[in-house]
């Protein structure tokens, strides 16, 4: 164990200074003007110059210092020399304070899988909704995720232009998450938040059949967890196929570490070892609270829609 730390630890403390690097990134993309936008699949399916240059960021910087890691980044790239001024070597000196929980405690380099997602909220980023988009460094062990950081670049925008910009959340699985103040939805009330971007009909079958008071249409997977955990939604619904599993890793661990649940609309787990398809096929449901509320009014004609 080097200085004394363990693997997980060391990784984490690594992730969120890479994190933040990333964020830094993305504002000076968005500040230069040009986002080099892409389409992948399709027009709701984007790359950008952003997406490429802190995915680079995020493996080099992270590979340099973990050579044994399986990293798996979104973004399809050519292998090419990565600029030196992209590379991170720092750490987060409070997170190396805190205590690794005794189940992590012998996990070793090459058990670790590290999901990245370098912006998620693509599609919203390229129409000017920067709160939305948020950098997702995600630590997978043993088909679960257990460690997670994430850098919402623009946290603070709505602020004014004198703002600083940006804040890390981050969590281990038995420690906590921290970055943001816990804060549920008042008792009673169904507030939903779902695809901005992708929707189709199946995903407004389910929200409808959720008797919600109020739908929020909002991108990205970790955003709408953001939602979750400081009381601006009771639900994450999105009954479709498109999410993948660099987008709910992050979110389910600093979900499941403040008593949240993640899974997709059977109710199942989801898995992420690194053999594992990346597709999150059945879709996703999430809640900071009342799970089987939620999971109860999913129509059995979108659960026949939808194969795991
Ligand atoms: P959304 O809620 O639409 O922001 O989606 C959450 C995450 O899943 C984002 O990273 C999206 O890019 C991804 N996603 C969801 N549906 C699709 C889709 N149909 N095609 C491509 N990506 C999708
Ligand atoms: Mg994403
Ligand atoms: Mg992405």
């Amino acid at each position: 164990m080097a200085c004394g730390h363990t693997v997980l630890m060391r990784l984490v403390a690594s992730a969120y200074a890479v994190a933040q690097k990333a964020g830094m990134i993305v504002r000076r993309v968005i500040a230069e003007g040009d986002l080099g936008i892409v389409e992948k699949t399709c027009a709701t399916d984007l790359q950008t110059k952003a997406d490429r240059l802190v995915q680079m960021s995020i493996c080099s910087s992270l590979a340099r210092k973990f050579p044994r890691l399986t990293i798996i980044g979104e973004e399809d790239l050519p292998p090419e020399e990565v600029d030196q001024e992209l590379i991170e070597d720092g750490q987060w000196e409070e997170i190396l304070k805190q205590p690794c929980p005794s189940q992590y405690s012998a996990i070793k380099e090459e058990d670790l899988v590290v999901w990245v997602d370098p912006l998620d909220g693509t599609k919203e980023y390229t129409e000017d909704f920067f709160i939305s988009v948020i950098v997702l460094i995600n630590l997978a062990y043993a088909l679960k995720c257990v460690a997670a950081t994430g850098n919402q670049l623009c946290h603070s925008i709505q602020a004014g232009p004198d703002a600083v910009l940006g804040r890390t959340i981050w969590g281990v699985l038995g420690l906590g998450a921290f970055g943001f103040q816990l804060k549920e939805v008042p008792a009673g009330k169904h507030i939903i938040t779902t695809t901005r971007s992708h929707s189709n009909q199946l995903v407004m079958d389910c929200v409808t059949a959720m008797n919600p008071d109020d739908v929020l249409r909002v991108g990205g997977a970790g955003n709408k967890i953001i939602q979750l955990i400081e009381g601006k939604a009771s639900a994450y619904v999105f009954a479709s196929p498109g999410c993948k599993k660099w987008d709910t890793c992050a979110p389910e661990v600093i979900l499941h570490a403040v008593g949240g649940k993640l899974t997709d609309i059977h109710g199942n787990a989801l898995q992420y070892n690194k053999e594992v398809k990346h597709m999150n096929s059945a879709g996703v449901l999430a809640t900071l609270r009342n799970y089987d509320y939620y999971a109860s009014r999913v129509p059995q004609s979108v659960k026949n829609a939808l194969v795991p």
